[in-house]
């Protein structure tokens, strides 16, 4: 593949200009322009959800095995080409080129998945109430599907969608974030190279201008008969309630406010270690990150020195391809001064700064480390995305649980504990979709991702992922 990069949008097989102009995209650790991009409006939405109804009359009626041997294919494109599309992703992004990289990886890992899941779709055979009827059930790819992706992973999440929607027998229209459409569309030509059959993927970018435009259309359209979103709480209430009309099926990932817990009988080695990967990694800029991490007055200092050491000796900041860093910039000036108002607010709310806490220049913010965090506080009550820690001590497991559920989110919680009884009540009493025990990397596309109360609608990857792309239609026989 050549070093060019791809700016104009995919629709129905063809590259194609927006009518809306174009849109710069920039790297966030130097504020350059990398390029600008095809600023798609409603007209191009349409265009394209067209497209992808025309392509999905041949796509569903192919076989299981036909779709699998695509999905490979795009796996294998995806593979060879994941040095080039990990050097884009990092620019546009700023996230490490080794994340980025392995962020391919998880990319490409759903398509393998999914080409295997596709071919164990079953429906089943229900024993009859009656000796004159048979009680069947299919499963039926619903349609078109509209894929509206974040900038926190790139290629991630577009992968996890557009393998689980093709799978099914759908076909799509997605529609990534305006911070990082270079990397969507890369995959978008990988689709082209792999065989994926025009009009099945179609990929519309627009500015952040026209996003409430091309949403609306994505919402309002009939044509349109399953929505599946990552991103922002707010933006997911509002698709939500845009999705009724039309009464789409909705898969929604939305914001995570994660409590991290440590209890006196937790290996702090491997706490530390967790907290640490859970927290730094992508910058804090994950849904899943530990949020709130609360750790038990009788082994706080002890946690608090040892993590600070680990990020002295372990975080280095800088731009996403210099070798040897793993923190890169914020994303973006929005998000960078949500993040600083967060910690000045929770300085003045009297948290105490053990690390950081400060501008670095440019989009860099210096790994922080907050204490003596009281619940009120915002860096407690917002989601903080971004290298932040805030510890909150805590006296016993009634009053943590008690805690760690006084949020209206329920993504993932992780906490760390070797008393067997503790582990399993934990567990089950943490009002969340993902629990890590002892653990703090939860997710892979074998494993159901989703999320309780506010933090979404239903799974993704995993043998469940396909059914938010399909019907399961029920046939009964008279014989
Ligand atoms: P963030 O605040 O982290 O950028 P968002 O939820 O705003 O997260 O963005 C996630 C995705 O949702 C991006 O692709 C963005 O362009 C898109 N988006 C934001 N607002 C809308 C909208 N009104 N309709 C459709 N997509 C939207």
């Amino acid at each position: 593949m050549s070093d060019e990069l791809i700016t104009r949008a995919l629709v129905g097989g063809q590259w194609i200009n927006g009518r809306g102009g174009t849109f710069p995209v920039t790297d966030p650790a130097t504020g350059d322009e990398i390029a600008r991009v095809a600023d798609c409006t409603a007209g191009e939405v349409t265009s394209a959800i067209e497209a992808a109804a025309a392509a999905f009359e041949g796509w569903r009626l192919r076989s299981t095995k036909e779709r699998a041997a695509v999905l490979l294919k795009v796996r294998d494109c995806l593979l060879q080409e994941k040095d080039t599309i990990a050097t884009v992703l990092s620019r546009e992004n700023g996230k490490p080129l080794a994340e980025a990289t392995g962020e391919v990886g998880f990319a490409a890992s759903f398509f393998e998945w999914f080409a295997e899941e596709a071919r164990r779709h079953y429906g089943e055979t229900i024993p009859s109430p009656s000796p004159s009827k048979r009680l069947v059930t299919v499963r039926q790819p619903v349609g078109v599907a509209a894929l509206i992706t974040p900038w926190n992973f790139p290629i991630g999440m577009i992968g996890r969608k557009v393998a689980a929607a093709l799978a099914a027998g759908c076909t799509c229209v997605v529609k990534p974030a305006e911070d990082t459409p270079l990397t969507a569309l890369l995959f978008a030509k990988i689709c082209e190279r792999a065989g994926v059959p025009a009009g099945v993927v179609n990929v519309v970018p627009c500015s952040r201008e026209r996003v409430e435009e091309v949403g609306a259309a994505l919402c309002a359209s009939p044509r349109v008969q399953v929505l599946s979103f990552t991103g922002s709480t707010a933006v997911g209430q509002w698709l939500y309630s845009r999705c009724g009309p039309t009464v789409k099926k909705l898969a929604l990932e939305l914001g995570g406010d994660a409590p991290f817990i440590v209890f006196p009988s937790a290996d702090l080695t491997r706490a530390v270690e967790g907290a640490m990967a859970s927290k730094f990694r992508n910058t804090g800029q994950t849904c899943v990150t530990a949020n709130r991490i609360f750790v038990h007055e009788s082994i706080h200092d002890e946690f608090v020195s040892r993590f600070a050491s680990a990020m002295d000796a372990e975080l280095k900041v800088g731009r996403g391809l210099e070798k040897g860093i793993n923190q890169g910039p914020i994303i973006n000036q929005r998000q960078f001064d949500r993040l600083v108002k967060i910690v000045k607010d929770s300085v003045s709310a009297g948290a105490k700064t053990v690390r950081g806490g400060l501008s670095l220049g440019g989009l860099f913010y210096a790994p922080t480390l907050l204490t003596g965090v009281k619940m009120d506080m915002p860096v407690a009550t917002q989601e903080i995305f971004g290298p932040v820690a805030a510890i909150i001590p805590f006296q016993n497991e009634e009053e943590v649980i008690r805690l760690a559920n006084t949020t209206d989110k329920g993504l993932a919680g992780y906490f760390y504990s070797n008393d067997v009884s503790q582990v399993w009540r934990v567990a089950e009493a943490l009002d969340v979709g993902m629990v890590g025990v002892n653990e703090a990397m939860v997710s892979s596309c074998e494993a159901p991702f989703g999320g309780f109360k506010q933090s979404g609608l239903g799974k993704e990857g995993s043998r469940y992922g396909l059914d938010e792309f399909a019907h399961l239609k029920y046939i009964c026989f008279g014989i």
